[in-house]
């Protein structure tokens, strides 16, 4: 059925399941492909591993230097960087790469200390907590703070983490149409009537749960309609910033800052620290008393190994520079590089003819391949031209919506993207994906 392909549906039956299996075997090679480099503008992919064992050992040594578009290091401190990996290496010598502990026992550190205060102020929430993984922030936070007689109203393109976090809580879920606000209002009066006292509602609470960027459709949120619409029927907004967080707003504090919407009306903002500040884990910001609340009661707080501690100083040195407490103005310059790389990137494949997904000052660019018997043909050609993209299909996407989703970052320069360009249009050509006539050059 419809419903079975779309979003991120983790089993497939019958006829899907025969039509992905045998798709799969023919991409398999486009995925999972290992990198011997940090996730810079360039990086060295490991050559394919063949299944011809005297081959074998020659080829796995040969890496390929690649142009990256794949990665999610929007701001570039996932690379070497003079202020963040002098004070990571120090953190690795005086605190090791693991607590060993959990943050109840031995596992807080001044290190994650510093690392939720750093980040409640940097969100203006009055207090954050910080979890090891970002996956797990959504999975194991919303079964916290959601459950039976409790009703999740959930985009129907949300990621699997929330997908997971929301089935796992027990709550009743409701799904709108992805990024439509009128039909959020429609799922809500379906549910409760406008004005309706809390008291007299038939759920004990209801939670909106949004992306600020959507991962595979490049898309912003429409937070100042979804944030007017849960005002005004006293539903909770949970953000999840994963791919905007650090990547956009002015001062890189995400969709609020962009789209001018006031972080006092999102309860509950979460975000990953894999994307736009180089390391990993998650946080979840907000009130006071939620964060003492999830400190007391959260499983993945209470019974998982905290952060690990060079990856905390990765992220407080990197918030450091993006707010210029390093004394440069590097900061900045990453956010206004980010931001017209994007720009300049997206509109020359919408020159170009390619259909792009997603909004301006996206950093994250869906090509439509439709077919996904595509994929297999474009990636391969893109590395061919040392160019490595990162294909989606299903179950990340419905089944004919295949597509390679680009991520621009700031540390791609000008020649970077203009080599991507030349590659993409020259594949696009061959595997027919130039759905719209190009523009004609300007003289
Ligand atoms: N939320 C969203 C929207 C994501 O796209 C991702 C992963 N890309 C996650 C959560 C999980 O984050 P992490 O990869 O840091 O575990």
């Amino acid at each position: 059925s419809k419903s079975s392909l779309q979003g991120y549906a983790p089993i497939c039956l019958g006829l899907e399941d025969f039509y992905v299996r045998r798709l799969y075997l023919r991409i398999q090679d486009c995925f999972n492909r290992p990198i011997s480099s940090s996730p810079d503008a360039w990086f060295d992919l490991v050559e394919r591993i063949s299944n011809d064992n005297n081959k074998t050992l020659k080829r796995t040594t040969k890496v390929k230097r690649c142009l990256n578009l794949g990665s999610y290091n929007y701001l570039g401190f996932a690379a070497a960087d003079e202020y963040c990996t002098p004070r990571a290496i120090e953190t690795l010598k005086n605190f090791a790469p693991s607590s060993c502990s959990t943050r109840v026992d031995g596992g807080t550190t001044t290190l994650h200390v510093e690392l939720e205060k750093c980040v409640a102020n940097f969100l203006g929430k009055e207090a954050a907590i910080v979890f090891g993984m970002g996956y797990a922030t959504n999975s194991a936070i919303l079964p916290v703070l959601m459950g039976k007689g409790r009703l999740i109203i959930s985009d129907s393109l949300n990621h699997n983490s929330i997908v997971n976090g929301a089935r796992g809580s027990g709550a009743t879920i409701r799904v709108f149409q992805h990024n439509t606000p009128s039909h959020l209002e429609k799922v809500l009066r379906e549910q409760i009537a406008e004005g309706q006292p809390r008291t007299h509602r038939p759920w004990k609470k209801i939670m909106v749960v949004v992306e600020g960027i959507y991962s595979m459709e490049g898309e912003l949120c429409q937070l100042p309609e979804i944030v007017a619409i849960c005002k005004k029927y006293k539903a909770y907004v949970y953000l999840d910033e994963a791919h905007s967080i650090g990547a956009v707003g002015k001062t890189g504090r995400g969709v609020c800052e962009l789209l001018g919407v006031d972080t006092a009306d999102v309860d509950i903002m979460m975000g990953t620290f894999t994307k736009s500040f180089g390391s990993c884990g998650g946080y979840i910001a907000g009130s006071k008393e939620l964060i003492q609340y999830l400190k007391y009661t959260c499983p993945a707080h209470l019974y998982a190994t905290s952060i690990s501690p060079p990856a905390a100083e990765q992220i407080i040195s990197s918030i450091k520079v993006v707010n210029g407490e390093d004394g440069s103005s590097r900061g900045a310059q990453k956010l206004a590089k980010i931001r017209e790389n994007s720009n300049f990137f997206r509109s020359e494949l919408q020159k170009m003819g390619f259909e792009v997904l997603g909004d301006n000052d996206s950093p994250v660019m869906p090509i439509m391949l439709y077919n996904p018997a595509k994929i297999p043909a474009f990636s391969r050609e893109c590395l061919k031209r040392n160019v490595a993209v990162v294909t989606v299909a299903f179950p990340a996407t419905p089944l004919l919506l295949a597509r390679a989703r680009i991520c621009i970052s700031a540390a791609h320069s000008r020649e970077d993207l203009l080599k991507a360009l030349e590659v993409i249009s020259e594949v696009g050509d061959m595997v027919g994906i130039k759905y719209f006539p190009a523009e004609p050059e300007k003289q």
